[in-house]
């Protein structure tokens, strides 16, 4: 399995990969080393998050976008020169092979698995019948997670510095509650 995530301590994106039996995921930047809950990974499925607390996590075609876009300007342009000399059924010959290109790279890529919450990708994995594809209202509840979270983050050094005992309270709610979210912000 190959992971690509972003590591809660230093913040930087790295890449790892993992053997069947691995017990912890390590950032290849700080070393952190992110434990693997028990029942996470089960029968070649991933059930949890390896990066973050998250349980859900959502099925994307690896498609490279950039070389799909490339090919597509590519193509257009070669027939316009095509087009423009009056090889008619050369541009038509291009424009057909340029659908081809994407519509076969397309078919050939295999999928990769997504965290909703922190954005971790995973691939190369056994299996991935678990999860489903991009479901808008999880990430939605994720995405206002996120917020809410990052606008108690932005209040807490303008409450601590007016000593205030209310918005104490709050920052430890948050920090039991959020664990890996407020170390990692
Ligand atoms: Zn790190
Ligand atoms: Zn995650």
């Amino acid at each position: 399995m190959k992971i690509n995530f972003a590591c809660p301590r230093c913040e930087r994106s790295g890449r790892a990969e993992m053997a069947a039996g691995a017990g912890a995921l390590v950032c290849p930047h700080c070393g952190l080393e992110l434990a693997i809950p028990p029942a996470a990974i089960e029968n070649g499925e991933l059930h949890h998050c390896l990066a973050c607390p998250s349980v859900d996590l959502f099925i994307r075609k690896d498609f490279p976008q950039r070389l799909g876009v490339t090919i597509v300007i590519l193509g257009f342009a070669i027939s316009c020169f095509m087009w423009w000399n009056y090889w008619l059924y050369a541009t038509f010959g291009v424009l057909f092979a340029t659908a081809l290109i994407d519509v076969l790279l397309f078919a050939l890529v295999g999928d990769a698995l997504v965290c909703y919450r922190c954005g971790a990708e995973y691939r190369q994995l056994e299996s991935m019948a678990a999860h489903g594809p991009f479901n808008l209202d999880t990430h939605e509840r994720y995405r206002q997670q996120a917020a809410r979270l990052s606008q108690t983050a932005a209040l807490q050094p303008t409450a601590a510095s007016q000593g205030a005992t209310a918005p104490k309270a709050t920052a430890h709610t948050s920090v039991s509650g959020e664990r890996s979210a407020s170390a990692g912000r």
